[in-house]
Formats: C-alpha cells, structure tokens, sequence
C-alpha cells in the first residue's frame, strides 16, 4: 500500500465516505492537506469539501464520531471540531463573485469544479475524493502535482482576477512561495506588480499574519525580496523600503541597510523560531534614514540611529494592530540596545559588562544573537574576527553574572526610601539620585549593600545641596 492510500485509509476519511455514502452526497479532501501530502509536510488541519450543507453534513459525521463538541459559523457557512488531535473542517462547495471595494465576496452553492477555481494556487486546488465509486482519486484540474514538482506558484485562473478580486492572495503567494522555497510564476509576479495597492482593502491584522509565517521561514529574506521586487512592501511598509540604496559622496558609500537587514534576519533565522527576535532583527536599523548625516571627516553617520528606532518600532506596533504589552517592550529594548556588545567588543571591561547585564537583563542572550547576526561583512576575515571577540564577550557576560548576579538585579534602595531619607518630594534629583548610586555599584565604585548605597547617597546630597 502507497503512502497516499496509507492516509486515505484513517479511521475519519473512512467515515466521512460511510455517511456521505449513506446520505447520497458528494464529498472531497481538499486544500493545504492535500498539498503538504505531496510535499511530504505534516498539517494540523484537514479540510472537507461537502457538495451541498457542509454543516448539515459536518454533524452527521460528528454524530457517528461520537463528537459532542461542532463549531458552526453559519455566516460562513463553515463548520469544524477537533478529532485526534487534529481540526477537521467542513465547507460546501462554492461559487463566488467579488465587489471591488472588499474581499467578501458574494456566495452561491457550487460544484467541485466552481471550488476548486475559487482557490487561490494549482498546489492548494487539489482535492481526493472520498466517494466510494472512485475514492482516493486525485482531482488535479490545474495540475498542481507539476507545479509542486516544478516548485513553482501559479494561480488556478488569471492571477489580476485572483488577486484584484482577493487581495490577500497576494501576500499568500509570497509567503507559501517563501516557505517551500518555491518560485513566483512569471504572470503571478506581474499581476502582484499590477495590483499591489489593493493590498490597503486587507487588515493589518491578516497582513502581520502572512509577514509572520514569512519570518518564520527558513530564509525569510525569500519572502521580504519578493515583497520589496514586487513593490508590495511600498505599499504597507514604507519604513522598511526606505532602508533601501546607497549614497556616494566623495567616493565615500555606506551600504544598503534594506540588503543587510534581510541578511541580519537570514542568520537570526538559523538560530532561533523567536518571532519577536525575529522581528527584533528586522527593524534593528529601522532608524536609519532618519538619523543619517555626512561629514567629511567621519562620512556617513547614523548617530542615534537606535533611540529612533526604537521609537519608530512603538509606532510600527500600533500602525498594524501588533500587541502593545511586553512584546513591544522587548523588541524595543533590542532595537535600542543593539549597538551595545559591539561596542563593548572594543572595551570589555566588568563595569560596562555589568552595565549591558543590567540593561538587557534576562534578555541578553537574545541581544547577543541579535549582535552576531548583524555582523554581516562581504569580508568572512572580518566577520570572523568580529564573531571571537564576541565569544569573549559571552564568556565574560557569564563570568560576572556568575560573581554579581546582575541580570534580575535591582539597586539596593529605592525612590521612596531616597525621598523618606532625604526628606524631598517626588522630582528630578530624585531619579538622579537613584542612577547615581546605581552607577556606582555597576561601576564597581561602591560595595552593591543597602549601608554603602545610603553613604553614597548622603555625599551626592550635599553635592546637590539637599543637606
Ligand atoms: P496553512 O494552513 O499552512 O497556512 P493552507 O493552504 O492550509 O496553509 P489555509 O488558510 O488553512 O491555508 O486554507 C486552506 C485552503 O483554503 C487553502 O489550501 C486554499 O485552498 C483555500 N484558501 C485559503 N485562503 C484562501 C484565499 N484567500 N483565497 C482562495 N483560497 C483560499
Ligand atoms: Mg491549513
């Protein structure tokens, strides 16, 4: 037996096909599922094609199943439970039209044939039957199968109706072609090119969700290229595009930030499946166009260019509806602190090993990632030399946090206990207070003890002339 009858034979294809038989309908296994059996990929989800009620049917199954527990949405005409760990899902076949001002289109019942033209790529309009006079048989209409073999993404009708109609799709194309490492069809590229400014009918939500799975790919840099190449990313995020190019100014260049980001992201990729590390990566520069200058003595300069950035990355969050609580915190944290072990490369001393520990604190491992992977030199001496050095960092880091237990440290005395002591409402000297007596300890200058911090404290107090 093949691996694909193997799959067909599960306890719920059988099912389905027993209550389909018994109820005189017509039903297929459809979509994504089918698709990664040929890419060898495993899913989580099965979707079920019903000609006719896929809730009607989705609930004699269920029945038969013994499954209690069916989510309908009638609105959608969609209906799906979970079964062994999987979500099976169920829909009638349809037929749709589109408005141009949205993506909902206008449904009406269909056919198999009328589904599978509706779906969005030949890979993902395959579909097996499960009817008993020919189950298991593949119903490839657009040849999908050469198009997984020819790793290429083509879209079952005309790619401007099925994008102008679904806009989407588009980011769709990009991101499936970014996962398999497929390529864009020459008409589907173009068709990207020529409907790009639809893209503005989608929500940011459902865009940050395809930008998502893009990160999470093996070499996101597919994804962002394509983006860039197409002149979608224009569209949605200009901050990113604005990254791009190089300037000469007496025969002084700098490089193209927009190709090093996708780089940053690339080597990030290979080392981790944090999201917002990966997000970290593509927006560490972010500041840049914003912050650059030229003089003849330095160049080209980006002074500040992280403190911009890290700002820019709070309005980026809100701009697409992203999660303003502890992620944003972290990625604008990276943002601001990515320059830091580079620097400290040239100065390793515990004080400002101390310092990165207390700023970044348990998020230093993720800095350091973040650091190494910036290192993006055409030069692999260069980039060698810069990567030991960071070893050496790494080892420090560890030496100190293992001898002052600096990451979750706070300083010994707090803002209240300043102004008890001193006798001083809330204001300015307050807080300059505080960091000083920090200062002091992670430079090494006073013993990190509540009696030392208070003696300190009196001695900045008579300097400020509080005492
Ligand atoms: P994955 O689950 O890995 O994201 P998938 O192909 O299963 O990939 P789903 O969003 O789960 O994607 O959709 C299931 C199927 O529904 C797809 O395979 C495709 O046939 C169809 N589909 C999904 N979204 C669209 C769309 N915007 N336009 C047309 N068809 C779509
Ligand atoms: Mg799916």
């Amino acid at each position: 037996m093949n691996e694909i009858n193997k799959i067909l034979e599960q306890n719920i294809f059988r099912v389905i096909s027993d209550v389909a038989n018994k109820n005189n309908t017509e039903t297929y296994v459809i979509g994504g599922f089918v698709r990664d059996i040929f890419l060898q990929r495993t899913s989580k989800d099965i979707d079920i094609l019903v000609i006719g009620s896929g809730i009607d049917f989705s609930l004699k199954v269920a029945k038969k199943l013994g499954i209690k527990k069916v989510s309908t949405y009638k609105n959608y005409g969609t209906s799906m439970f979970k079964y062994k760990g999987m979500d099976i899902e169920f829909v009638g076949a349809r037929k749709e039209s589109y408005h141009r001002e949205s993506r909902n289109p206008i449904v009406e019942n269909g056919t198999l044939d009328d589904d599978q033209k509706r779906r969005d790529f030949t890979i993902n309009a395959m579909a097996f039957s499960l009817n008993k006079n020919n189950y298991g048989e593949l119903l490839d209409p657009f040849n999908g199968i050469k198009d997984i073999e020819d790793k290429i993404i083509r879209t079952p009708l005309n790619p401007d109706i099925t994008f102008s109609d679904d806009p989407l799709r588009m980011l769709r194309a990009v991101r499936f072609a970014t996962q398999l490492n497929f390529e864009l069809d020459k008409i589907v590229f173009d068709a990207i090119s020529t409907n790009k400014q639809r893209i503005n009918i989608i929500s940011k939500e459902r865009i940050i969700d395809e930008l998502n799975k893009i990160l999470l790919s093996p070499y996101p840099s597919v994804g962002l290229s394509l983006l860039e190449e197409t002149g979608l990313l224009n569209e949605f995020f200009p901050e990113l595009t604005k990254l791009k190019g190089t300037e000469t100014i007496n025969g002084v260049s700098h490089k193209d930030n927009f190709y090093h980001t996708l780089e940053v992201v690339d080597n990030l990729a290979t080392k981790t499946d944090n999201l917002w590390l990966l997000w970290a990566g593509l927006l560490h520069d972010i500041g840049k166009p914003r912050s650059k200058r030229f003089n003849k003595k330095q160049g080209f300069t980006f002074h500040g260019h992280e403190v911009i950035g890290g700002r820019m990355v709070t309005d980026i969050f809100k701009k697409f509806k992203m999660p303003l609580n502890e992620k944003l915190s972290y990625v604008k944290k990276l943002v601001e602190l990515h320059l830091r072990p580079i620097a400290i490369v040239k100065d390793v001393t515990d004080s400002a090993i101390r310092r990165l520990l207390f700023d970044a604190g348990d998020d230093i491992d993720d800095l350091m990632s973040l650091a190494e992977s910036d290192i993006t030199s055409k030069n692999e001496y260069k980039v060698q030399k810069f990567l030991n050095n960071f070893v050496i960092v790494r080892q420090k880091l560890i030496e100190i946090e293992e001898k002052d237990k600096i990451r979750n440290w706070q300083p010994p005395i707090t803002g209240e206990e300043i102004m008890q002591h001193l006798n001083i409402q809330p204001s300015r000297e307050v807080g300059i207070i505080k960091n000083n007596i920090k200062d002091a300890i992670l430079d090494g200058e006073i013993e990190n003890s509540k009696d030392a911090a208070f003696a300190f404290m009196d001695k900045i107090a008579n300097k400020l002339g509080l005492k």
